[in-house]
């Protein structure tokens, strides 16, 4: 248990002070003290920490920068840790990169100012500005704030995997659930609508969940509703994540293939199938490479892959062998993910959190897919962060030139207004003088169909 308390004002950046505690104490809880520990009643802290007063002579941003710098320092003295990410605790790092190209500042500038004022290390720093610059280019080709995006969420999975912290009920349990949730999820689509007028939509994400866990029939309702609702015409993308598997089959990928999908995933998460084992994915590495190898002699032309680094009992020598086995299969894209345990997956719940690979074996898995996705010609072109993440990395998509996701980089770099319909997801308007709100979605399934007109109420007032 880390105890911590303020030595004076400076409440209003708690949620600093934990993300920084996080990060040099990962997987360890927090206890925020009401009094010094002397005067505190508990004992048994693995570490005590008193933040500093910050210094209020200076405007808002730099005062919270200056602190957290300070904040940093001591805590990195006290463990011999540094974090590769600095003081940066935020889940898009590369925002504050992309504002500075925005204004004009050369890359050797931005990288000055990021180390100075967050402390990168030069790897991050040339993989932030590699990943912002990608970014700005891919982004032009949009709408920007003029145009917007569709998101609809399928939340049934064939069964639920042990890491898992979305918002996915397993089929078996909830097959009479489907057909009623597309019924509101349709109804939503078409009332939402009108809200966008002849604004141009730019790209369509059908996620999860697991979309492709709905029959051929429902897949087909799905999708025919998304096209006579929404001008589809002349989308940069259209995506939906087939994800597991043991949910694809040929007549399921033939429907895709009747609407104008130009993206999906197909995920092994691992290729190491002892992992697979573990963490209740029920399928095996041969069906991944069916399934891809069906999407593929299907005319599928860009198809990402998702794998998730730091699965239980997993080192760099296997992510490095996962590699090896996807290289002959060419993915278009290539997402790669630092295990992050939130408090909603199995894996904490039933208390069966594995130990967590240390900073420097997290970071050898990180450099293994990133020397695997460059040996497939990929390359980095958006990222982001999440709290309990091994090592304190980061999440990187990786593509072939001209195959990267573009829904991914609106959504983290928070460029365009987000539809999004279904249980537990949010909609985000993203204004023009750059103020961003949001209206989300309940989670639970008869929730969402029983309070549909108060959540499309919450959509009006965003965007009417
Ligand atoms: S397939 Fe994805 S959404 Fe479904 S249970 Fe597994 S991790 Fe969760």
């Amino acid at each position: 248990m880390i105890g911590f308390w303020f030595s004076g004002s400076g409440e209003e950046f708690e949620y600093d002070i934990r993300g920084l505690l996080g990060a040099f104490f990962p997987g360890e809880p927090q206890e925020k003290l009401a009094a010094r520990p002397d005067e505190a009643a508990a004992g048994g802290y693995t570490f005590l920490y008193e933040v500093p007063v910050p210094d209020r002579t200076l405007p808002y941003e730099d005062i919270k920068n200056a602190w957290k710098r300070r904040i940093y320092d001591e805590l990195s003295a006290a463990t011999g840790r540094r974090l590769p990410w600095g003081t940066l605790t935020g889940i898009r790092p590369t925002k504050l990169i992309m504002s500075r190209l925005e204004k004009g500042l050369r890359p050797v500038e931005v990288a000055d100012e990021m180390r100075r004022l967050y402390y990168l290390d030069g790897e991050k720093l040339s993989l932030g500005i590699a990943t912002a610059q990608r970014e700005r280019a891919i982004l032009a080709r949009t709408h920007g704030t003029d145009g917007y995006s569709l998101y609809a969420g399928i939340p049934f999975c064939p069964s639920r995997c042990s890491y898992c912290s979305f918002t996915s009920y397993p089929l078996a349990r909830f097959q009479d659930k489907v057909d009623p949730y597309l019924d509101t999820m349709i109804y939503e689509m078409e009332q939402s609508r009108p809200l966008f007028g002849d604004r141009p939509l730019d790209t369509v994400y059908i996620g999860g969940g697991t979309p492709t866990s709905l029959s051929p029939k429902q897949l087909d309702r799905l999708l025919s509703a998304i096209c006579r609702i929404f001008p589809v015409e002349h989308l940069l993308e259209f995506t939906v994540e087939a994800g597991r598997p043991d949910s694809i089959d040929a007549e399921k990928l033939r429907v895709l293939k009747d609407y104008p999908v130009s993206r999906i995933s197909v995920n092994p998460q691992t290729m190491q199938q002892k992992t697979l084992d573990r963490i209740g994915r029920l399928h095996t590495t041969e069906q991944f490479t069916e399934a891809y190898s069906l999407a593929r002699s299907l005319g599928f032309d860009n198809i990402n892959m998702d794998l998730i680094l730091g699965l239980p009992g997993e080192t760099a020598e296997d992510v490095a062998d996962t590699l090896r086995q996807l290289k002959p299969l060419a993915p278009d894209d290539l997402t790669v993910h630092a295990l992050a345990l939130k408090r909603a997956s199995r894996m904490k719940t039933e208390e069966q959190t594995p130990s967590r690979p240390s900073d420097a074996d997290s970071a050898a898995m990180m450099r293994a897919a990133a020397e695997g996705a460059a040996s497939m010609g990929l390359f980095p072109y958006y990222l982001y962060r999440q709290k309990n993440m091994a090592g304190n990395l980061e999440n990187v998509g990786y593509a072939a030139p001209g195959r990267e996701g573009i829904y991914n980089i609106l959504i983290m770099e928070e460029k365009q207004d987000i539809l999004a319909v279904g249980a537990g997801n949010i909609s985000k308007a993203v204004y023009p003088d750059g103020r961003i709100e949001r209206a989300d979605n309940v989670r639970q399934l008869d929730d969402y169909k029983k309070r549909i007109e108060e959540m499309l109420e919450r959509k009006r007032k965003l965007w009417l």
